[in-house]
């Protein structure tokens, strides 16, 4: 019996396998289209302050209605752009689209808030980053301090020079700074103190375990107590629990996103939330 369930298992490994590869032929092929398409579609999901529960920004984040797979998550192509060299254009998309729909709602009469894009390595080290953003800002009508960059430790890393240079013309232009994912990288701290990022994002990670795990409370109470050492507005991710929420109220975390509150959702579904203005878990 063992054997005949390891031949199956076997089986079932190669045809996911097969169902994988037969999956990035299908993001290859079409992923050049995409934007000329317009496939591209992005969700929005809420930061909240804890004090008021005050939705302060969004960060809006990447999905493809592709053609024959459906509605894909960025983990399904985001790698594959970056490989094929496509992430450059569909980064300044993001921008773009980001910009234009934040310049819709604050036009629709709703509270002001700022949003956060994600950018890619290739992104800063594009000669003309600084003026997309620029551009996208003045053409639709947003101050710098609006939109906000999310950038990895492992994107600052990765090109230490040329991404550095690029989040200073990017802080000089005066818009905000995120480090996303913090504490996932291989990265030295001395960064911080190069340059001043306003918030700091604890990696859904660190949020997972707490407050029962010693070890990831201790970390999240850290990566806390330095941000507001720094200066920076902590955001804790990933928060899906009201036991996450007390924690981290109580260790005196600035901001959170998370299920707990909201999922990513589409630009007309996340307007009727910022209509209500605010979000708070029952607690
Ligand atoms: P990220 O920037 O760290 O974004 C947060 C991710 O965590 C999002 O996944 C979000 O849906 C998910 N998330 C938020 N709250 C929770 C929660 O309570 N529980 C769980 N389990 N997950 C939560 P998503 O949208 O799949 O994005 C994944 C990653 O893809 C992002 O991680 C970001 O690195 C990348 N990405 C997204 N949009 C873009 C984009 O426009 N450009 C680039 N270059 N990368 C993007
Ligand atoms: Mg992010
Ligand atoms: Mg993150
Ligand atoms: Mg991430």
């Amino acid at each position: 019996h063992a054997k005949s369930s390891g031949r199956n298992s076997y089986k079932f490994y190669t045809a996911d396998l097969n169902a994988r590869a037969r999956e990035i032929l299908a993001i290859e092929s079409q992923l050049r289209f995409a934007l000329e398409r317009n496939e591209f579609i992005l969700h929005y999901q809420p930061q909240v302050a804890m004090a008021d529960g005050r939705i302060t920004g969004a960060e809006a984040l990447i999905r493809w209605n592709h053609p024959s797979l459906g509605i894909l998550g960025p983990a399904r192509f985001i790698e594959v752009a970056e490989e094929r060299g496509f992430i450059v254009q569909i980064g300044n998309w993001v921008i773009r689209e980001a910009c234009r729909q934040l310049a819709l709602w604050h036009g629709q009469g709703l509270p002001k808030m700022s949003l956060a894009v994600n950018l890619s390595a290739l992104q800063f080290r594009q000669q003309d980053l600084a003026e997309v953003l620029e551009t996208a800002l003045r053409s639709n009508g947003l101050s710098a301090d609006m939109l906000d960059v999310e950038v990895t430790e492992s994107v600052i890393m990765e090109d230490v020079t040329s991404t550095l240079q690029a989040i200073d013309s990017i802080k000089g232009m005066g818009l905000q700074l995120s480090i996303d994912d913090f504490g996932t990288g291989y990265s030295s701290l001395s960064y911080l103190k190069r340059f001043k990022a306003d918030k700091l994002k604890i990696d859904r990670s660190f949020v997972r375990d707490i407050p029962n795990d010693a070890d990831d409370s201790a970390i999240a109470r850290a990566i806390i107590n330095m941000a507001k050492n720094l200066n920076m507005q902590v955001v804790a991710e990933g928060v899906e629990t009201i036991d996450q929420w007390r924690f981290l109220k109580q260790e005196g975390c600035d901001l959170i996103q998370g299920y707990l509150l909201a999922k990513p959702m589409p630009p007309e579904e996340f307007a009727g939330l910022l209509a209500k203005g605010s979000l708070l878990p029952e607690e």
